[in-house]
């Protein structure tokens, strides 16, 4: 699954988690540690078929389901068996013998139903169990009167069937939640084919797993599609979706593609899922192992609980990757889409045993964005998600340091956090660097074909590169795998030898808690126009090490690609990081040394100079970096005329939108009333990125005729870059008649938009004291109390103290707060909480 981006957000994170618990002695520890040992499920029965039959009632929520299953003993001799079946009524439980149905003694506790079996069965038996229910999937779903938590399994969107938002049913079943809607061995080391028939409405299109086999019409004006799934996955991927869809047919040779989205989207769906077909034949072919399954379908719908789920054959994405067909131009939706898909592989194919193994499914999707964007964008930008993803989990280790591998763990859904992404993958980087590609890709291969619809621990990985490539790996999975924390190293030159280079390197992190690392490493040094490369291994917790590098140098780079995962610290001065932002080949390096000079020192005429020749940088991010640096420092700079020229060359015509944008953003500083005729025909230009940033320019100058014009003219649009300049506009010149614009905005909004959008909706009605800020505060208290998102829901909470010292308004926020069902995001309430009570 893709954690939900803006929850992921660092700046979000930072400061909120929760401080782990310390303090207490060494035994209570580990005796509470031993009590939250997680071990995998005993598999008592090896579940080896569900024929299921739905149908769905809209106005109770609830789902009519019928489910005969197909199961044998696993190993030892079984009477009871014992199903996963949450929130259920149960109306009948039977055993089918031969045609016969025989009726069978249950309990059930509304989690589990024992089915008392007429005799002891022995694994050489196969059982056929039947069992007719009716699933509340929202039943038990929150704590409070209205809080939700995202485990019902399967989400009803729009029941009630109102105007202006499409009807669908979903399902989202990682972790263990597909059992609120069939019964079930909920447990990620089962897996099982199975055939699913689903009665739904005529007008409503069905997808899930598999194939589907057939669809007939009833009488009473309903349609039976049958779906059936042939390969065997584990019950978590079981995934359905119902509703009115556009489908955008694609292929890669005998391999079906669709990409599904509400039908206005159609046209932005081809555009935004484009890369799909090369995207599989990439993995297919660097993974040496075909795409495992029949058939492959991306489904874009409504209040997703998470980013996106990778069921088998049937990806589920958030709303955020429904695009009109202009804004998919700028669409930056390729690392989800690889992200997913490469769960087809890591995770459906090979699944994980139990939930302390999350890292091998994640560690993989995240790394998948990497080898993605290597192959399609370069190096460069595939090293700059790398770093990003690196600060991520470097920021969340300081609230929270754990084995990547976590036997223990309170809660299974806190396994779901950067640690298993973002650490995992750079693990994984790592690995390929210091096996090489060939190496790296062989094993995997070896792994996928060895462990293919079975279920793995980590030990299956380590084992499969150990037999590919013949060398011990133990080293390296117990200190990255089994182990918590990173390496802090302290990196020291010393030149006063110019022909030996001696780099002395210490380890510094805490070794109470973290291993002393074996690390292999490079170290790559310029003279003149050569460059030359050499590898060491630390092993110890200070360490020399000479280069021999015979003649004099230029510059000398420790993991010049930022391939360790580690915390750095080193002394280089300015003119260190000057020659590296020069000189290196790395686009990373290069970021990195124009990053820490704007940082750390003053922006003078050399350093202008400096940022001004990156503008020239093949990188992208580079140039969006000395645009916007420059721009930060523009009032003790003096730009040339020539240099003027060539911010203007690039917000015209920088192959990256981005880049345009933030020249527009650098010229609007540099003469807003010169370039306000540019600005003016830029709110025209084909990417919103473009147009967004021209608008801001212009409507930010009181100078500029026609601003009401302007804003009159893009009242309808609903694209997020547009809207942001428009309210910022409204806000500021305080115009009390835009009320009903916001109104309808925030109404028309979902997902990420709304979620930006949703702060200018506050700001403008708590800064105009004149307009009424009762319907404001109704909408933003209806959002926070029952938006099916959570990070919805935390920003309208938010924004509800704008109106804090206003009648009744604390209350509310104090009742949402209490009400809250999302430990995530009370938690986050608390905090504001907390905040403006210290205030008071
Ligand atoms: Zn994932």
């Amino acid at each position: 699954m893709a954690i939900d981006p803006i929850l992921e957000d660092p700046a979000l994170g930072d400061s909120l988690l929760l401080d782990l618990v310390d303090g207490e002695g060494i035994v209570e520890d580990k005796e509470r540690k031993l009590q939250q040992y997680q071990e995998s499920r005993e598999r008592k029965f090896d579940l080896l078929h569900t024929s299921l039959e739905l149908k769905f009632d809209y106005d109770s929520q609830i789902v009519n389901g019928s489910a005969v299953l197909l199961l044998k003993p696993y190993f030892f001799e079984q009477n009871i068996l014992e199903l996963d079946a949450k929130d259920y009524e149960i109306h009948e439980v039977w055993q089918m013998e031969g045609e016969e149905h025989k009726p069978l003694d249950i309990q059930y506790n509304q989690q589990v139903l024992s089915v008392q079996l007429p005799r002891v069965y022995t694994a050489n038996d196969t059982l056929e169990i039947g069992i007719r229910y009716t699933a509340r999937p929202n039943e038990n779903s929150g704590m409070g009167s209205s809080a939700i938590l995202d485990n019902k399994g399967l989400y009803f969107i729009n029941p009630e069937k109102a105007e202006g938002k499409p009807v669908q049913i979903w399902t989202q079943g990682e972790t263990e939640h597909n059992s609120k809607w069939y019964p079930t061995i909920d447990s990620p080391n089962e897996r099982a084919t199975h055939d699913i028939r689903l009665t739904v409405e005529e007008k409503y299109i069905t997808i899930s797993n598999g194939k589907l086999a057939s669809q007939q019409l009833n009488a009473d004006g309903t349609r039976t599609d049958h779906w059936e799934m042939d390969q065997p996955h584990a019950p978590y991927l079981t995934a359905i979706v119902v509703g009115e869809f556009a489908s955008v047919q694609d292929s890669l040779g005998d391999l079906p593609l669709r990409y599904l989205v509400e039908k206005q989207y159609e046209k932005g769906a081809k555009e935004v899922f484009k890369n799909t077909p090369e995207m599989i034949s990439f993995f297919s072919d660097l993974l040496g192992v075909d795409f495992p399954w029949t058939k492959y379908d991306q489904v874009v719908v409504r209040d997703f609980v998470s980013g996106a789920m990778e069921n088998t054959t049937i990806s589920i994405f958030m709303e955020g990757l429904n695009l009109d067909e202009r804004e998919a131009i700028d669409s930056e939706w390729d690392y989800i889409i690889a992200h997913e898909l490469f769960h087809q592989w890591f995770g459906n194919y090979v699944t994980l045993e139990s939930w302390s193994n999350l890292p091998l499914n994640e560690a993989f999707a995240d790394y998948s964005e990497y080898l993605w964007t290597e192959y399609k964008e370069g190096k460069d930008k595939a090293d700059m998600q790398h770093i990003v993803a690196l600060e991520g989990y470097l920021a969340e280790a300081q609230e929270k340091q754990e084995d990547l591998i976590r036997f223990y763990y309170e809660d299974k859904e806190d396994m779901f956090d950067r640690h298993s992404y973002a650490k995992g993958g750079r693990i994984l980087h790592m690995l390929r660097r210091y096996l090489g590609d060939e190496a790296f890709f062989a094993s995997l291969q070896h792994y996928l074909e060895r462990h293919a619809y079975s279920s793995v621990e980590v030990h299956d990985l380590r084992l499969a590169f150990e037999k590919v490539t013949g060398k011990d790996l133990n080293w390296f999975f117990n200190q990255w795998f089994l182990s918590s924390g990173h390496p802090v190293l302290d990196i020291q030159f010393d030149y006063s030898q110019p022909e030996n280079v001696l780099l002395t390197i210490s380890q510094k992190q805490d070794l109470n808690n973290t291993p002393l690392y074996q690390i292999p490493f490079k170290v790559s040094w310029y003279k003149g126009e050569e460059r030359r490369e050499t590898y060491f291994v630390l092993n110890q917790a200070v360490q020399q090490f000479a280069l021999e590098n015979g003649s004099g140098t230029d510059l000398v780079l420790f993991d010049e690609s930022l391939e360790i995962l580690t915390e750095k610290h080193t002394r280089h001065g300015r003119q260190y990081f000057e020659k590296q932002a020069v000189m290196s080949q790395a686009g990373i390096a290069r970021y990195e040394a124009l990053d820490s000079l704007s940082n750390n020192y003053p922006f003078d005429k050399y350093m202008a100079d400096l940022f001004f020749e990156a503008l020239n940088d093949d990188f992208s991010s580079i140039r969006e970096l000395a645009l916007a640096k420059t721009r930060t420092h523009l009032d003790s700079l003096t730009l040339s005329e020539e240099e003027e020229e060539r911010v203007l060359a690039m917000a015209e015509g920088d192959p990256d939108n981005k880049v345009r944008a933030e020249a527009i953003e650098l010229l609007d500083k540099i003469g807003k009333d010169k370039y306000a005729p540019l600005f003016n025909r830029l709110v025209n230009d084909s990417s919103y990125y473009v147009a967004g940033a021209a608008l801001s320019a212009y409507l930010g100058n009181e100078n500029n005729s026609g601003r009401e014009n302007l804003v009159n003219r893009f009242l309808k649009e609903n694209n997020i870059q547009l809207l942001v300049p428009l309210a910022d506009y409204m806000t500021n010149v305080k115009d009390p008649d835009r009320g009903e614009w916001f109104h309808s905005r925030l109404e028309s909004l979902s997902g990420e938009s709304l979620y930006y959008f949703i702060g200018y909706y506050g700001d403008y009605f708590a800064r105009l004291s004149e307009i009424d800020h009762g319907p404001a505060i109704e909408n933003l208290y209806g959002l926070a109390k029952s938006h099916q998102a959570n990070y919805i829901r935390l920003a309208a909470f938010q924004a509800l103290f704008g109106f804090i010292d206003e009648d009744g308004v604390l209350d509310k926020v104090k009742e949402l707060n209490a009400e809250e069902g999302d430990s995530m995001v009370r938690d986050y309430q608390g905090f504001f909480l907390e905040s403006y009570i210290d205030e008071d």
